[in-house]
């Protein structure tokens, strides 16, 4: 044996070797695109989205086929002029006259310019700020207005983040990448069908395809693109069409009722499935649904309606009921306060705050205490079909998934893999 190890030595060691650098290098395209991993991803799935990354980069790389990119933030008392001599080029003579379309001629401070060249041989100048996006182009010897929207000002970075979640999705989220912000938006896209607080199991996952916008160095806020939600029972899928979301078949994921009365951050209990009420529990069966909160949490009404009643109701404390249409109805205990204009008759859009978390009536802390209702009867909302979310139509569908085309292999790839 140990001859036979000596003997096959150097091929023992070049297997090990090569089994390094082949794991070593499949790590490696993910950190391209800042792709945040956090379990192991299985070699297939490395491989394709290996292949996907690295064609693009070549893609890029021909198309500008090596032009060197610089990029300049006007400070005071600085030209064009100046500019270009710190990068070694000599300011063409069509920027120097002084015409009214010439908008390089007086350029103003924290302006970005960018400058495309190979070495001393420039190709293009471009001004841009809040109004004006302006391009000088060597080939023609042109100095050309662009447009004049913010828009075109954002630098935009596509990001993509998953995980399982282990006991807390918002914990998950967060070392996912996620930023606050973020986390928030994305339990909101799922707001009609999850509730973040109860409904979230361990070994429950997401995916999230997101552009951070940027202005210049300064980040300024994102979108996210596509999301997915694998829970134990179902997959749900977002995309993004004109602020709102949608499943592919373009079937609006906002629904009549909303999960939740209480934003899920807020919530102390996430995985407390037992619940406060000991006094109820040994009396009578429990109904509804509790929420623990800290007091003064705003609370929100699940659906479009009107009040039909608030004030105290026996061991409710203060409550506000509710109707949707003809024969549903919410209600919601404990309030500390209700929210100021709240009265019986009064219309409220769906997420509008009614009052804040309290322990009025019989309740050991603070929660909101939460029914819903059919006929005036408590029914387990889980057990309810609604109706589903409005469909666009097949034109706007199209559109929504012509805007999505490119990301298709993405968004196939991260579902793979979370
Ligand atoms: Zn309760």
């Amino acid at each position: 044996m140990k001859e036979l190890i000596i003997k096959y030595r150097k091929i023992i060691i070049s297997i090990i070797i090569i089994f390094l650098s082949i794991f070593l290098y499949s790590n490696k395209p993910y950190s391209l695109y800042d792709i945040n991993y956090l379990q192991k991803i299985n070699k297939k799935s490395a491989e394709n989205s290996k292949d996907f990354y690295l064609d693009k980069m070549k893609k890029t790389i021909n198309n500008n086929d090596s032009i060197e990119k610089k990029i300049f933030y006007v400070k005071k008392n600085q030209n064009l002029g100046y500019i270009l001599e710190k990068v070694g080029i000599q300011t063409p003579n069509k920027i120097l006259e002084k015409k009214k379309n010439n908008c390089l001629y007086n350029i103003y401070v924290n302006d970005k310019i960018t400058i495309e060249s190979k070495g001393k041989k420039l190709y293009s100048i471009e001004r841009k700020n809040n109004s004006i996006s302006c391009i000088y182009k060597t080939e023609d010897n042109s100095i050309k207005k662009v447009n004049k929207n913010l828009e075109a000002d954002q630098d935009i970075e596509q990001y993509i983040f998953f995980n399982n979640i282990d006991n807390s999705f918002y914990k998950s989220a967060l070392k996912s990448g996620l930023s606050p912000n973020e986390i928030m938006s994305l339990a909101d896209i799922f707001g009609w069908d999850i509730d973040f607080s109860l409904e979230i199991r361990k070994g429950d996952s997401f995916g999230v395809v997101i552009d951070r916008r940027f202005l210049g160095e300064k980040y300024i806020g994102s979108d996210i693109k596509y999301a997915v939600f694998k829970n134990k029972k179902k997959v749900i899928e977002a995309y993004r069409y004109k602020k709102k979301y949608y499943n592919f078949k373009g079937v609006s994921l906002q629904k009549q009722f909303l999960k939740a009365p209480v934003d899920f951050y807020r919530i102390s209990s996430h995985f407390n499935k037992k619940r406060l009420h000991p006094i109820f529990k040994t009396a009578r069966p429990h109904l509804g649904t509790d929420y623990a909160a800290p007091k003064g949490t705003p609370v929100y009404s699940t659906g479009d309606g009107t009040i039909i009643y608030k004030g105290r109701k026996g061991g409710y404390g203060n409550t506000i009921i509710v109707k949707h249409g003809n024969i549903y109805s919410t209600l919601y205990a404990h309030f500390s306060k209700y929210k100021k204009g709240t009265y019986v008759g009064k219309k409220v859009k769906q997420k509008e705050i009614i009052g804040y978390v309290g322990s009025t009536g019989y309740a050991t802390g603070p929660h909101v205490h939460y029914e819903f209702r059919v006929r005036g009867i408590h029914k387990n909302v889980l057990k309810i079909k609604f109706k589903k979310g409005k469909r666009l139509n097949k034109k706007t569908i199209n559109k929504m998934k012509s805007i999505h085309q490119k990301n298709i292999p993405i968004y196939l790839w991260l579902n793979k893999t979370m």
